[in-house]
């Protein structure tokens, strides 16, 4: 069922297409949702989530549909918007939503790596020198305070989810940042809200992974969090490659657990403070 890819990531292989529109298959993964909450919930804990969802960079209307689920369902919502590209319009439009933030996304989502050399896509990666990257953390750290003042939450998302040492060196001389990226097994030494449950398919065409994959994501994750409740679980949307089943998958989601009494949505401001004090706290034992 597990496949590890060549970061060492630790997924669930997406399943066939023919699970996308699966009635049995989307009952299926309600039930065994429900039933891992319910675990949670008869032992008196809570399983915490938060919503990331990446390369933001103007109004459109796939951003409008999940900008009304965050509203509908009363879940906070992270965008991570590209610095370079953030336009002012994006920042008109979130002023009038109540538990929107914004997140750092590289500076332009361009690839620096040595793609004829089967090198992974990567942004902040070790191609680059110090003196580039310094640069570009800076500019995009202004740009988007600027644009959207106190939504701005200094967690910075790699693009490709990818960072190097060198790097992530660089950030934490940037003071105050955290790091969000996807399911490493070896954390930097640095805070972080980490992203678990990527719900698109990217080796084909871009589609929802199917309910039988997402049941098979989460049931990893929740089975993890048995023994760990207080390390949230990150939920990972790219509003500008949804395609069909996306949205339906979120808005399913949401529905089964914004209000289950197991079940705490979390925003990124208040996890990347609770990361800091764990960090800090950590820091000081050792
Ligand atoms: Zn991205």
């Amino acid at each position: 069922m597990f496949r590890v890819t060549s970061n060492s990531e630790l997924v669930v292989a997406p399943v066939s297409d023919q699970s996308l529109h699966s009635t049995t298959s989307r009952q299926h993964f309600e039930e065994q949702l429900i039933s891992h909450l319910n675990w949670f919930h008869e032992r008196g804990r809570q399983v915490r989530f938060w919503w990331r969802d990446d390369d933001a960079v103007a109004p459109t209307p796939a951003l409008e549909t999940l900008l009304n689920l965050s509203e509908e369902f009363g879940i906070p919502l992270s965008l991570s918007v590209i610095p370079k590209y953030a336009e002012e319009e994006l920042a008109r439009r979130l002023k009038s939503t109540s538990a929107v933030h914004v997140l750092h996304h590289g500076w332009q989502h361009k690839n620096y790596q040595d793609k004829s050399r089967e090198e992974k896509s990567s942004e902040f990666g070790w191609r680059r020198s110090a003196q580039d990257l310094t640069r570009e953390l800076v500019e995009g750290k202004q740009t988007l305070q600027e644009l959207f003042g106190s939504r701005f939450v200094p967690l910075f998302v790699p693009p490709w989810n990818r960072i190097a040492p060198p790097a992530v060196h660089l950030l934490q001389q940037q003071g105050g940042y955290g790091l969000s990226a996807f399911t490493w097994m070896n954390h930097f030494r640095m805070p972080h809200v980490q992203s678990h449950v990527d719900i698109i398919e990217w080796r084909k065409d871009k589609h929802f992974i199917g309910w039988d994959c997402a049941r098979k994501r989460l049931d990893l994750e929740l089975c993890r969090r048995r023994t760990n409740s207080t390390d949230p679980i990150g939920l990972l949307s790219h509003h500008l490659d949804h395609g069909n089943g996306c949205s339906n998958f979120l808005e399913v989601f949401f529905k089964l657990t914004s209000d289950h009494p197991a079940v705490r949505w979390l925003s990124s401001k208040e996890l990347l403070n609770e990361a800091r004090k764990n960090f800090n706290q950590a820091s000081e034992v050792s």
